[in-house]
């Protein structure tokens, strides 16, 4: 078949994104791979731990990790963050300055836990509402999202109406908010003023379980009655 002569406009508006899953502490948490399509450059969020599993993904996708981003600083996120970062000599980016107190005592948690690899962080760069931050050509807008802890960050791409919403909202629940400075009424906020109205066609991952959409969330979630 002979080539379309068109200038294909559209994959130069929406460069697209991949995302990888993989499961990792006994937590099965969700850190997710992330790259552009058009540049293989990529990004891991959320490594908590189970390096090698991570490490494994990344060369069967064949992508360069540039970056690591946080969106919160529980041990199941940001466990294994200090260690990755270690490997791949690339730079951490999130969460928000207010989770400090979770990433400065991520090994002493982790010797209460029996998660002896975990290793304390401090990012290269805290995030706030509004920044942003981008893998190869997908831009993401960083929202401020606390409740589940203070310093819980979001990552939205409004062009490939995806978000990566850390433990701020789950298919069907919600983040606890009985961890230390967790904060039930600032969560359903969060969720309510910042994460809904980005779009009923806004799909996005999370820290737990299958991802969902805002639509589905904003009519089905019992806790956003
Ligand atoms: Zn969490
Ligand atoms: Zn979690």
């Amino acid at each position: 078949m002979a080539p379309d002569p068109r200038p294909n406009r559209e994959s130069k508006l929406m460069p697209s994104a991949r995302v990888l899953i993989v499961p990792v502490t006994p937590f099965q948490q969700n850190c997710t791979l992330l790259w552009c399509e058009a540049t293989k450059h990529a990004v891991v969020i959320d490594p908590g731990g189970d390096l090698p599993m991570i490490e494994q993904a990344i060369a069967r996708v064949r992508v360069m990790v540039t970056q690591i981003w946080l969106t919160h600083g529980h041990i199941d996120h940001a466990g294994g963050a200090a260690a990755l970062k270690e490997r791949l000599g690339v730079p951490i980016q999130g969460p928000h300055r207010g989770d400090l107190f979770l990433l400065e005592s991520l090994a002493d948690t982790g010797r209460g836990l029996g998660i002896e690899e975990a290793r304390d962080v401090i990012p290269d760069r805290w995030l706030d509402e509004g920044d942003q931050v981008a893998i190869g050509e997908l831009v993401f807008k960083v929202l401020h999202v606390p409740g589940h802890s203070p310093g819980s960050v979001a990552f939205f791409n409004a062009a490939q109406r995806f978000a990566v919403v850390g433990d701020a909202l789950f298919q069907g629940s919600i983040g606890r908010t009985d961890l230390p400075r967790g904060d039930h009424a600032q969560l359903i906020a969060s969720i309510k003023d910042k994460l809904l109205p980005l779009g009923d066609d806004v799909a996005f991952t999370c820290g737990h379980g299958p991802g969902s959409t805002m639509a589905l969330e904003r009519v089905s979630n019992p806790f956003l009655r």
